[in-house]
């Protein structure tokens, strides 16, 4: 048995090997992405853990790519801490889940809150912001704030998939970014080559909580305010601010990606 183990142990480390070191050289960060494309999303985890330790975080609006990723964190054992974004323009079954995943994956999830309450908002900008400028509101109750977190951050871990969307379709497993003032910020997407099947499967195998506006025709999930139901087969991002020539809160467009 112990022979077995070995092994397997030995196929294991030959097959992966070492990863290569962490360095902003473009030809070293090309030679780790093509290593991390060859793991699995456990271990594209725990190299993030290995090599971040606690300046590693997941970032989750409790998609389902944020629930798998938590739970194979929670599965490997690892220490890796998870925040979300609270617009408090959550739906009631996003708050729900959210406690849910809590109990369930024995987690704390820490919540990210903006600068202005929504009545400071609607006093400073008028009422119902998201109604005529989004893009000032994503700005405001998503973006800043999660600027002001990443600062405590090496590494930002997210759901983003390449089969989401057009924008996200040349989306890399692991990208260096800089923002507007020259800090460099690394960005891990675990899940990147994952289908929307894969996900569900994952969901289903292990018997996650989900949001149960998924079984209602919402596909991704935001704000109530701009996430509405759509139909099977339109693009993943439907359904959000509809109206609007609008896809992206800006969460994931604000860093430049240099590699
Ligand atoms: S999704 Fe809508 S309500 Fe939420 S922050 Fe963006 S614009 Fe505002």
């Amino acid at each position: 048995m112990i022979t077995a183990f070995f092994d397997k142990l030995r196929a294991y480390t030959s097959s992966s090997g070492s990863p290569p070191p962490l360095s902003t050289d473009s030809g070293a960060i090309a030679e780790l992405q093509d290593y991390l494309e060859k793991l699995d999303a456990a271990g594209r985890l725990a190299w993030a853990s290995r090599q971040f330790g606690n300046r590693a975080a997941i970032g989750t609006s409790f998609q389902g790519a944020g629930i798998v990723a938590m739970h194979l964190v929670k599965q490997a054992k690892l220490r890796i801490p998870v925040f979300t974004l609270d617009t408090g323009l959550h739906f009631i079954e996003t708050i729900e889940l959210k406690a849910e995943l809590q109990e369930h994956l024995g987690i704390t999830i820490e919540n990210i809150t903006p600068a202005f309450t929504l009545e400071q908002q609607a006093s400073e900008f008028g009422p119902e912001l998201w109604k005529h400028d989004p893009d000032l509101c994503c700005q405001i109750r998503k973006v800043l704030p999660l600027q002001e977190k990443l600062t405590s951050l090496d590494c930002w871990i997210t759901g983003v998939r390449r089969e989401q969307s057009d924008n996200r379709s040349s989306a890399r497993v692991l990208e260096l970014n800089e923002d507007e003032n020259g800090r460099q910020l690394w960005k891990l997407n675990p899940l990147v080559d994952w289908t929307r099947n894969q996900i569900w499967e994952h969901i289903r195998q292990h018997n996650l909580p989900y949001n149960r506006l998924h079984d209602q025709g919402y596909r991704s999930i935001g704000c109530h305010t701009c996430t509405r139901a759509v139909a099977d087969g339109t693009n993943e991002r439907a359904g959000r601010w509809t109206g609007f020539n609008k896809t992206e809160c800006g969460i994931h467009t604000f860093l430049k990606v240099k590699n």
